[in-house]
């Protein structure tokens, strides 16, 4: 007999992985389907990573009531699924009277949006904080709440635990049809799928999903390109908070903040481009963001530049976040224009869903096995390189595969490769590995163990190597052999 799922959530970036998340405590049935072959195969994937305060967005909108919430719940979350986050504070620097007289707008309407401990410090103490600033700089707005996280990582998490609390994913399917009722068909070429509630959580296309239900739905998402430089770990220590420029129009403006796997991250700027998934660099883009770099900080080593990636912002008309059952299909809740701070949001946006579709008729039940965490039995083992000396004997002699070492730079072993293949969600292309371990993520970008981990998908998975991917279908490595 068919299933008819309860829930249905349409996209794995952070916002539809949180909503399944949170989701998943209750008795219900859920499925997440996702165009990409892995979880954050969108905007969740290249982004700032920065957990804003929330001073940004104007008084009185959603984005501005979400941020805050959001922001105050990462630090247990990020804890309890065992994702990377560090409260590194964040510093919108002032050039100037011009900019200072922005410092205390952004202060004013932080504390609106109730933002806690927001501040304006002076050049000395600014200048103490971070040594590294260009001497041009006179104030900073101080947000002690703000943070860094891995955004990935974070997606990752959130889906793991739906998935062993018993969410269902389907990857690869990219919707194109959808048909409402009291029970909506959601297709993806062959693929269909029934049920009672739908979120629509498919970022940069989610105005296009919206118009699949209300071919008058009138919110329009403009992709707008950010484009990054990351650097090597060795720059990592260039600034301690996450220092912005003072916003423009154009938005936050380009950044420098250490990542919180210990990298510089430089960027991004802001480009409308004609295509949604546009995640090119550019060398005048690139040029662009080394200059609003040096601003801020001078000495900025961009010589030790790793790697380049672009992000696409789903940009609304509306200029909010719009989280709305549609109006032409009651169980169908469109989440669109959640851009920045989407991030920092997500478990409030995701809450904001979850008392939404109730409003909509969905009922909850609490389970009684419901797992908080992110493994079937807690918290996750450490990765390798982050274990003591003994601890590291210890695990190679019990398991002799964390004693081969598979990526040099970021000093990941074969049984970090192994668990996270084997895991619930499990690597299966090259990039899947990178995302769940950070092999190739070094400062050679896996130019030494991509052929190596390609070989241990192809051994574990039981494919042949030439099958084996970097990012999924259109991605191959290998097309045959040479001799
Ligand atoms: C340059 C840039 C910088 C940013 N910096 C920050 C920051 O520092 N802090 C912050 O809080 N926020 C930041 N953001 C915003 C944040 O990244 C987004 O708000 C957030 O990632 C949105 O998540 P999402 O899940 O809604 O969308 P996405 O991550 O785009 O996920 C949508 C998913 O839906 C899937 N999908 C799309 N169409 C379909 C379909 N038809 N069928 C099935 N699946 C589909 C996609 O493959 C994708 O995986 C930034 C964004 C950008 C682009």
């Amino acid at each position: 007999m068919e299933q008819i799922y309860d829930v249905a959530i349409i996209g794995a970036g952070v916002t539809g992985a949180m909503l399944a998340h949170k989701l998943a405590k209750y008795k219900l049935r859920c499925a997440v389907i996702e165009a990409g072959c892995d979880v954050a195969s969108g905007a969740t994937r290249a982004n700032s990573a920065i957990v804003h305060a929330g001073f940004d967005a104007a008084n009185g909108t959603l984005k501005a009531a979400l941020n805050a919430k959001g922001c105050a719940q990462m630090p247990e979350l990020a804890h309890q699924l065992d994702v990377p986050y560090k409260n590194n504070t964040s510093l919108v620097v002032a050039f100037g009277e011009e900019d200072e007289q922005t410092l205390n707008v952004l202060l004013e309407r932080g504390r609106n949006n109730g933002v806690p401990g927001l501040r304006i410090i002076g050049k000395k103490e600014l200048h103490e904080l971070e040594p590294n600033l260009s001497p041009d700089a006179t104030a900073a707005l101080l947000a002690p709440t703000a943070g860094i996280i891995c955004p990935y990582e974070l997606t990752m998490a959130a889906a793991e635990n739906a998935c062993i609390n018993g969410c269902e994913f389907f990857f690869n399917r990219r919707v194109d049809a959808i048909e409402a009722g009291d029970v909506i068909t959601v297709r993806a070429g062959e693929f269909s799928l029934r049920a009672r509630y739908v979120a629509n959580c498919a970022g940069v296309h989610s105005d296009e999903l919206a118009r699949m239900v209300d071919p008058d739905f009138p919110i329009r998402l403009i992709p707008r390109r950010g484009e990054y430089m990351i650097l090597d770990k060795a720059e990592g220590k260039t600034a301690s908070a996450t220092l912005f420029m003072v916003p423009s129009k154009a938005g936050k403006g380009i950044l420098v903040s250490p990542t919180v796997d210990g990298n510089l991250l430089v960027g991004p700027n802001a480009h409308e481009v004609s295509c949604k998934d546009d995640t090119s660099t550019t060398a005048p883009g690139l040029d662009e963001i080394s200059a609003g770099a040096r601003r801020l900080v001078p000495s900025v080593n961009l010589r030790a530049v790793i790697t380049s990636f672009s992000g696409v912002r789903p940009t609304p008309t509306t200029d909010d976040f719009h989280i709305q059952p549609s109006v032409k299909a009651k169980n169908f809740l469109n989440l669109v224009g959640i851009e920045s701070p989407g991030l920092a949001s997500s478990p409030a946006v995701a809450d904001y869903a979850v008392d939404m579709l109730v409003s909509m008729g969905l009922e909850l039940e609490k389970k009684d096995n419901y797992n908080p965490y992110r493994t079937e039995n807690g918290h996750m083992r450490k990765p390798f390189r982050e274990l003591s000396d003994a601890e590291k004997a210890e695990l190679c002699k019990r398991e002799p595969a964390y004693g081969k070492i598979i990526c040099r730079c970021e000093t990941i072993t074969e049984g970090d490769i192994l668990a996270a293949i084997h895991r619930p969600l499990g690597a299966k292309t090259i990039d899947m590995v990178k995302l769940r371990t950070r092999a190739g993520m070094g400062r050679c970008q896996g130019g030494f163990c991509s052929p190596r981990v390609a070989e241990l998908l192809s051994r574990e998975l039981n494919v042949p190597l030439d099958a084996i991917t970097k990012r999924g279908c259109g991605s191959k490595l290998l097309y045959g052999k040479t001799k």
